[in-house]
């Protein structure tokens, strides 16, 4: 079959909620991928930042087939030999009492907000069904229509309500209007991504996350870090939290918690929050199972044995000012900023050519990268790249971004 011809499949089979670019991929290793002709792609994307591992890292595909030699789901109705292990070496890597395995990035975010409103009414005292969750404009956490109900992208919310109430809208990066909301003595929680990613790498003032967290500490509201996105070494440390020396209340992990291979979540926090939630009242079949929690185990050791945070910090370095150097060089370049390997080049519309464009022309010279909005790129390569290998791929990006 041609490329052509698997995209017309999907098209003619598939729902339409995606728009993928041209490229048909049928294998992966490391920051690379190829395509159905053999054709081979530098990953800027790493699947929205699941895969910092690199496809396919040998010791998580390792445990991965010997778990599935073994068991692959129980179900939470019993134990299982596994569990225990990823909530262990988890709690301690983070800082926490407790783990809440999930699936998905969406669903962790909804237990977050569970836990928040269940903490709000069992532990400080805010009368039934009036707890308050502030979030931010611009946020992006997910599909469910309780998240889409505080989205502000209409692309997310438009036609899917009546929308879930209980939320607040701020301005990202605008202490003045969270010490407002913060007045409301129902307020439960601040949600907040510390980079916001899908928004196009938004990264918020220095000191925005440590002040915002204070002032949540002054109000006895909980922190929530959604680091689905910006945590496990993307933007140079462990979490996107640790730049300011910020222990959320409740963190949020998924995408990179399995290396890219299966969809695993979690939620962390201590026990005053976390066990507020008694048995039977939420879960998910899949969640916790054995396969997903050995995965996860060998996902994280990676990250840390391997010093990808490390890689991330100082490729990025590198990355950020060769993109500020080919600026001085073109117009199309607005601007370049991000954290780590958690980047964006921002695109000024040039004779009707966006930032689609440069993606369509950055395949043909061997990248792989995805436009967020009309005119972001978001470049974020596996974190195992070497400089060896982003020094070859930003060759290929500068070239196709001249070509403009
Ligand atoms: C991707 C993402 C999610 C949602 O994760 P899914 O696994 O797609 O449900 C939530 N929050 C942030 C910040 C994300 O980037």
């Amino acid at each position: 079959m041609t490329a052509k011809e698997y995209i017309e499949r999907e098209e003619k089979f598939g729902a339409h909620n995606y728009h993928p670019l041209p490229a048909v991929l049928a294998k992966g290793e490391g920051p690379f991928l190829w395509d159905v002709e053999g054709k081979r792609y530098y990953d800027f994307l790493s699947a929205y930042s699941a895969v910092n591992q690199g496809h396919r890292h040998p010791r998580i595909i390792k445990a991965l087939k010997e778990q599935a030699d073994k068991l692959t789901l129980t179900s939470r109705a019993f134990y299982n030999d596994a569990l225990g292990e990823f909530e262990e070496y988890a709690t301690k890597l983070f800082g926490y009492d407790k783990l809440l395995p999930m699936n998905t990035g969406a669903e962790a975010v909804e237990t977050a907000l569970k836990l928040a409103r269940k903490w709000a009414y069992k532990v400080k005292g805010i009368p039934e069904n009036q707890a308050k969750i502030i979030t931010c404009e611009g946020n992006f956490h997910g599909r469910t229509i309780t998240i889409v109900s505080f989205s502000t992208d209409p692309t997310a919310k438009n036609d899917y309500g009546p929308f879930t109430p209980g939320f607040v809208s701020i301005p990202y990066n605008n202490l003045d209007a969270l010490a407002k909301e913060l007045e409301d003595p129902n307020v439960a929680a601040f949600l907040v991504e510390p980079i916001q990613g899908e928004a196009g790498i938004n990264v918020p003032d220095e000191g925005y996350l440590s002040k915002a967290y204070q002032m949540c500490k002054e109000k006895n509201v909980l922190f929530i870090a959604d680091e689905v996105q910006t945590g496990l070494a993307r933007t140079g440390k462990l979490l996107a939290c640790d730049w300011e020396n910020v222990h959320p209340d409740i963190l949020i992990l998924g995408k990179a918690i399995s290396g890219g291979v299966l969809p695993v979540s979690a939620v962390l926090a201590d026990d005053e929050i976390m066990l507020t939630i008694l048995p039977g009242e939420h879960g998910s079949t899949y969640g916790g199972n054995p396969l997903a929690a050995r995965v996860a185990v060998e996902a994280l050791k990676v990250l840390v044995e391997e010093h990808l945070a490390e890689n991330a910090q100082r490729l990025g370095e590198i990355f950020r000012a060769e993109m500020r150097k080919l600026q001085q060089e073109t117009d199309i370049i607005e601007l370049v900023r991000g954290k780590g390997l958690l980047n964006a080049v921002v695109i000024r519309p040039k004779n009707g050519k966006t930032a689609w464009d440069v993606c369509l022309k950055m395949i043909e010279y061997g990248v792989l990268a995805k436009p967020t909005h009309e005119h972001i790129i978001r470049f974020a390569p596996p974190l195992v790249i070497t400089e060896k290998q982003l020094m070859d791929a930003i060759e290929r990006i500068k070239k196709a971004i001249l070509e403009f």
